[in-house]
């Protein structure tokens, strides 16, 4: 009774038994759901439609969901699979000079990026610090960066310090829906502000429209770039590739492996020192580089050790 006619919108933020719907105008509706909808995530894209303001500051209801481009998901205890959010385009995984660089943790999240089919942008950021190390581990860094470029992965350079970088960053941004990956430290806040210096403001005004106060920091939520482009972010989607991962998902996650894949002697063929290893005779022909096959070694030697410290397994 007395709603509005169906129109489309975006979901910014899901919670409980609501979730904050974008308009086409950009107002954006706090709204309750149909029974018939049984999983709604941030970047979903929904019908709606407008109702009357409640006490409850509650003025829509969403009636369907689109069908979805990709879907991000984190393992779960209790659910299997949940899932986080919708749409997502674009994997930013970030990197940079200080922390020190690290291509094991990089290919971590190159395994996650390529489980979930978005594809992966690999970001050097803090290039300003470059200078501070040595012509040889300069060399080393731009060395690994190749072979990411060799396999096909894109890899751009950003120092928001320096203001480097900044306007390619934002014309890869702009026609995708990101999300930014990597260690803590790396500087991922610190480019998203440069980006977004709005962002304070706008979830101030989110939370004035809807009511919507704290959960904004722990479910995913949607933002806009200021030159084009969304970002949903949330700090379990930062933690998104130190998730439980199968040898066979690592497997796949190198990408250049896979016109070796069950060519091992043995079929259970642990790709270290088995006779007959397809992967290390690759590697000994120049087909796969040494460094990725050590990498892609060390992370199956780890599954284990994940397995009983994950959060996500205990
Ligand atoms: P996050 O944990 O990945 O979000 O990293 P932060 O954005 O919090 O940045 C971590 C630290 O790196 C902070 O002290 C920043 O000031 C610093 N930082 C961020 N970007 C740059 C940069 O481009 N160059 C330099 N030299 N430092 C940076
Ligand atoms: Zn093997």
């Amino acid at each position: 009774n007395e709603l509005g006619e169906p129109q489309t919108g975006v979901i910014i933020s899901r919670f409980g038994q609501h979730a904050d719907v974008e308009a086409e105008d950009a107002s954006i509706h706090r709204c309750n759901l149909r029974r018939s909808i049984d999983s709604l995530v941030c970047g979903d894209k929904v019908l709606w439609r407008e109702g009357k303001k409640t006490q409850h500051s509650v003025t829509g209801i969403i009636e369907a969901v689109h069908e979805r481009d990709s879907m991000l998901s984190r393992p779960d205890v209790y659910d299997g699979l949940k899932p986080i959010a919708a749409n997502i385009s674009q994997i930013l995984i970030v990197s940079s000079v200080l922390p020190a660089f690290n291509s094991d943790i990089i290919d971590r999240y190159l395994v996650a990026a390529e489980q979930t089919g978005i594809t992966p942008v690999i970001v050097l950021n803090k290039t300003d610090l470059l200078t501070e190390l040595d012509e040889s581990e300069q060399q080393e860094i731009e060395a690994q960066l190749q072979i990411y470029r060799d396999i096909g992965y894109q890899v751009l350079y950003a120092s928001s310090k320096a203001s480097e970088g900044i306007s390619e960053l934002k014309s890869q941004l702009s026609a995708h829906t990101s999300i930014f990956v990597g260690q803590s430290g790396v500087g991922k806040s610190t480019l998203v502000n440069a980006l977004m210096p709005n962002l304070g403001l706008l979830t101030q005004e989110v939370s004035e429209n809807s009511g919507l106060g704290q959960h904004t920091t722990t479910v995913a939520r949607l933002y806009h770039f200021d030159d084009g482009g969304d970002l949903i972010d949330s700090p379990g989607i930062r933690e998104f590739g130190l998730w439980h991962l199968t040898p066979e998902q690592v497997y796949q996650g190198f990408i250049e492996f896979e016109p070796f894949l069950g060519l091992c002697k043995f079929r259970d063929c642990k790709h270290q020192t088995d006779p007959g290893c397809a992967l290390v005779e690759a590697s000994n022909n120049n087909k796969i580089t040494a460094k990725r096959l050590t990498s892609f070694q060390r992370i199956l030697a780890s599954l284990g050790e994940n397995k009983l410290t994950s959060r996500f397994n205990d």
